[in-house]
């Protein structure tokens, strides 16, 4: 069977099918450079995992209390290598990424301490852990105190007020890479790097925390590797690799992952308990294929935001600036349009593809909201996904795709889901031919 012929199965029509190689055409250049990063941590991976003679007794379950673990023992030495930390705490009982970034905050946080964040409003979720919004349990019931320096209007950092916001009381400073669901631009780890280099001048023995979700294995390097005290994300994002069903790591100084695990578990406990509940094998196979998968995630981002700008929509970010996260917006302009997108997504899921997603009411959310996801792992942002608030700009955000396949197909099948509801022409797709 031909390529175009299987696409045809699969009900993505000629032109369509066709206007989706034009495009691709044009990306040559850029999927070599997304598979050159994706070569590079492959093998630092593959090194950390040779330098800490992983072997099969790594992947046997272990129980109870866990003692004595060497799977998840010599899989925390693995991410310490591989991000170039002292440290790492990475465990299934981390439950997701707002848990693993509410330890870090709250193991190295202390009565009286001052959080900053110099980079504007964090993520969503951390609103309610830091106190922000009220919230039980919040550290400001704690006695933490939060000062935040928002970005210019050009995006860039506010240094003269960074400069004043640290005082004597300044104890940990957050710095979130990916924008997230803001409309700022995602850092790159050049920009988070000069801005460590900023606040470690004005106060060395500030710790500086940096939310990594959705920036694993982007880039060659990491945030780590340019004096991050600590490094976080969640397992069913990037660094999961679609294969760890839930957990998170923190990577970092020996100090404050000692406080994470005291944390996490008790003090005094620590990292010594904690079973790994038979994931082994799938945490450290996940890693070994993150950058490919981030690579395949990554393609599918440029691959919509090229389609998509070329059939008039616009593209956050854009069709050719550089990538610091797997995030992609598109504002669509209309619910109709969403709603079209979303199907296309699922109806090309591996899982739950007869589902029709349609909006519906969340909690926090003003307007409705739709969400596309056919994945292996519930929630799983790795693996191809889609959600919109139905508001305006009618911007839908979408992300992952475990192989760059899946990504493909379902980016064609949500223009074909628009032409076949009439929002998009035959005309204007082999117009952009
Ligand atoms: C996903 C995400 C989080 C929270 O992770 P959850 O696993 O959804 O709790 C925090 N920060 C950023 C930037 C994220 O993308």
């Amino acid at each position: 069977m031909t390529k175009e012929n299987i696409y045809s199965k699969m009900g993505i029509s000629d032109e369509v099918f066709a206007f989706g190689e034009k495009i691709l055409e044009s990306l040559e250049t850029r999927f070599k450079e997304i598979d050159k990063t994706a070569e590079h941590n492959q093998l630092k991976v593959i090194a950390a995992m040779q330098k800490n003679r992983v072997d099969a007794a790594c992947f046997a379950e272990s129980t109870g209390y866990g003692y004595d673990d060497v799977g998840r023992d010599t899989l925390e030495r693995v991410y310490a290598d591989c991000f170039g930390t002292e440290d790492a705490l990475v465990r299934p009982q981390i439950t997701c990424g707002t848990h693993a970034l509410a330890l870090a905050l709250s193991a190295n946080l202390r009565p009286g301490d001052e959080l900053l964040s110099p980079a504007g409003k964090p993520y969503d979720t951390l609103e309610g852990v830091i106190g922000i919004r009220p919230q039980k349990g919040s550290l400001a019931e704690y006695g933490v105190k939060y000062r935040q320096v928002d970005l210019l209007a050009d995006d860039s950092f506010d240094y003269d007020k960074i400069r004043e916001a640290i005082n004597s009381k300044t104890k940990l400073i957050t710095i979130q890479r990916s924008k997230g669901y803001q409309t700022r631009e995602t850092f790159s780890v050049e920009k988070i790097a000069r801005l460590i280099k900023f606040v470690k001048e004005i106060k060395p023995d500030v710790i500086v925390m940096v939310d990594n979700c959705y920036g694993e294995f982007v880039e060659c390097e990491e945030p780590s590797n340019f004096g991050a005290d600590m490094i976080v994300g969640s397992l069913i994002k990037n660094l999961g690799g679609g294969l760890a069903p839930s957990g998170g790591y923190i990577c970092g100084t020996r100090e404050c992952i000692e406080n994470c695990a005291f944390r996490l578990t008790a003090p005094g406990l620590g990292k010594e308990v904690g079973t790994n509940m038979g994931l082994m094998r799938q945490f450290y196979q996940g890693l070994f294929m993150a950058p490919t998968v981030v690579s395949g995630a990554l393609k599918g981002a440029i691959f919509a935001a090229n389609i998509y700008e070329a059939l008039g929509f616009r593209c956050v970010p854009n069709a050719t600036e550089s990538r610091h996260d797997i995030i992609q917006a598109v504002e669509l302009g209309s619910a109709e349009g969403v709603i079209a997108f979303c199907k296309g997504i699922q109806a090309a899921a591996p899982v739950d593809s007869y589902v029709t997603p349609v909006p519906g009411d969340m909690p926090g959310y003003e307007s409705q909201v739709i969400m596309a996801a056919g994945a292996f792992v519930q929630g799983s942002s790795i693996e191809l996904s889609a959600d919109a608030p139905l508001r305006e700009p009618y911007a839908v955000y979408f992300q992952g795709g475990i192989t760059w396949y899946h990504a493909k197909l379902g980016i064609l099948k949500s223009v074909q889901a628009m032409l076949d509801d009439k929002l998009l022409t035959k005309e204007k797709i082999k117009g952009e031919m």
